[in-house]
């Protein structure tokens, strides 16, 4: 009787195992696939790119502000057709629906409008 408990014993604890094994590749599988899907996404932001920047820049913040920053050139007279997207200083990042964003040397960190413009707009060689 004792027997006949531990051989059911047994195959229980063995259709647990299996059902382990054959549910641990697909799991870890996504484990593995999202690591290197973020890998490849810090890979392909590009060596511009810096892994700190995400937020988008602040008009209000003091730095823009003493720059002059604006999201959009045509609301700046001082642009005269420029924007960030020509500066010397932008590099592009990704797109935020349609509208491309980018990092600024002079905003680290943060991000700005491709269309965006600041009195340190330096023309792009
Ligand atoms: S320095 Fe250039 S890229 Fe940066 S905010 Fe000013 S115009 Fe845009």
């Amino acid at each position: 009787m004792e027997n006949k408990m531990n051989r059911r014993g047994f195959f229980a604890a063995m259709g647990k195992f299996m059902g382990l094994a054959a549910v641990a590749p697909a799991v870890l599988g996504g484990v593995f696939s999202n690591q290197a899907n973020a890998q490849e996404k810090r890979r392909s932001a590009g060596p511009g790119a810096s892994a700190v920047a995400g937020s988008m820049v602040d008009v209000n913040d003091p730095i823009a502000k003493a720059v002059k920053y604006v999201e959009d050139f045509q609301k700046s007279p001082a642009s005269k057709g420029n924007k960030c997207a020509t500066c010397g200083f932008y590099a592009k990042k990704e797109m935020h629906g349609a509208t491309e964003v980018g990092t600024c040397t002079i905003f680290a960190g943060k991000l700005v409008n491709a269309n965006g413009f600041c009195a340190s707009w330096n023309k792009k060689a």
